[in-house]
């Protein structure tokens, strides 16, 4: 630990002595701040970050781009980096931080207790906070969903020439194919991309939200995307949004078997965080009632923490569901296996 590390850890143990010229992050007057670097572009996350400053006294700056993005900033600002905590989506995304060595390893019980295993990397290097599924759609006026159960039945050569999924390139489908891979072995898990390629109703163009609009417009009889596009159409105040998830059904698959695939939004404490004990702090924070709810409900995710409330009538609308219990951590470790699958698949 160096000197200015160990005097914001002194000063965040409320040993308020020392104002100090290292506090790279303090606010000039030696109060403490700390630096969010955020993946989510959402108004609400205000609310959540001024709840933690009520809570905590320390005051957030945060910084918002995509998500390679920041990975490649906090890369480049190396030692001198101002950021403490990284949040961005997709377990596949998080491993990938991890690997170039952005995270430190986080020992919170608090952590342990709070998020489920199977939602955080095992080591304490970044968290879940929000999960969100990977569903079926289908067109509910043309497809009968009888035998359109799990992600399996999608390779079935009745559904051939219907099946609209974005590219085999984005971390989603990369981080579906290593949750395959890991449960089924990696030949039975490429024959399954054979499968899907063989019935694509055209090649992969755009993202869920365009899968799932491509169901309503008759382009695709199926379609598979994240949950929460769906329940933002469904949520939507725009009646031609609203129009268009009433034309699609949904299925959340694997019921009968291991689960849903699911992913999170998740954050981790950066390797050259200037005031990781505030950064802890608020990765503690993400996990309270209050926050979960409030971050889950910004993005249309689900909590991760048992028995918070989802407050959100599109989810309670989805319906109850039981998740894949497959570590999630498992994606980043399969990802290089599973670009490789999809591409030999020719999954575009
Ligand atoms: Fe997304």
């Amino acid at each position: 630990m160096t000197a200015c590390r160990r005097t914001t850890a002194l000063l965040l143990a409320g040993m308020a002595l020392l104002g100090t010229a290292c506090d790279r992050n303090g606010d000039g007057n030696g109060q403490p701040a700390l630096n969010v670097y955020s993946a989510r572009h959402y108004q609400s996350d205000d609310a959540l970050y001024e709840a933690f400053t009520r809570a905590t006294g320390i005051e957030v700056h945060r910084i918002e781009a995509g998500e390679d993005e920041l990975m490649e900033r906090i890369r480049q600002e190396g030692a001198a980096s101002p950021a403490d905590v990284l949040i961005t989506v997709d377990a596949g995304r998080l491993w990938r931080a991890d690997q170039a060595g952005l995270f430190q390893p986080v020992e919170s019980q608090l952590l342990r207790e709070r998020i489920p295993a199977s939602l955080r990397h095992p080591d304490g290097h970044w968290f879940g906070y929000a999960t969100r599924a990977r569903l079926i759609f289908y067109d509910r006026q043309r497809i009968d969903p009888a035998g359109l159960a799990d992600y399996e039945d999608l390779t079935d050569p009745r559904w051939k020439g219907e099946l609209c999924i974005r590219s085999g390139n984005h971390v989603y489908n990369l981080s579906l194919m290593a949750s395959l891979i890991a449960h089924h072995g990696l030949e039975r898990a490429e024959e399954w991309a054979r499968g899907v390629v063989a019935n694509f109703a055209r090649e992969p163009q755009g993202g869920d939200t365009d899968q799932i609009k491509a169901v309503a417009a008759g382009e695709c009889g199926i379609a598979v995307g994240n949950s929460y596009y769906f329940a933002r159409l469904l949520n939507s105040d725009d009646p031609d949004e609203r129009a268009v998830a009433d034309k699609v059904g949904w299925i959340f698959p694997n019921q009968d078997d291991r689960g849903t695939h699911v992913n999170v939004s998740g954050a981790g404490l950066l390797a050259n965080a200037p005031n990781p004990s505030a950064g802890l702090a608020f990765l503690e924070f993400l996990a309270s009632d209050e926050a979960q709810v409030r971050f889950a409900q910004a993005s249309n995710e689900y909590p991760v923490v048992a028995d918070a409330p989802l407050e959100n009538s599109a989810l309670e609308q989805l319906g109850a569901f039981h998740r894949d219990e497959l570590g999630v951590s498992a994606y980043g470790e399969q990802q290089a296996e599973a670009q490789k699958a999809l591409d030999r698949a020719g999954w575009k």
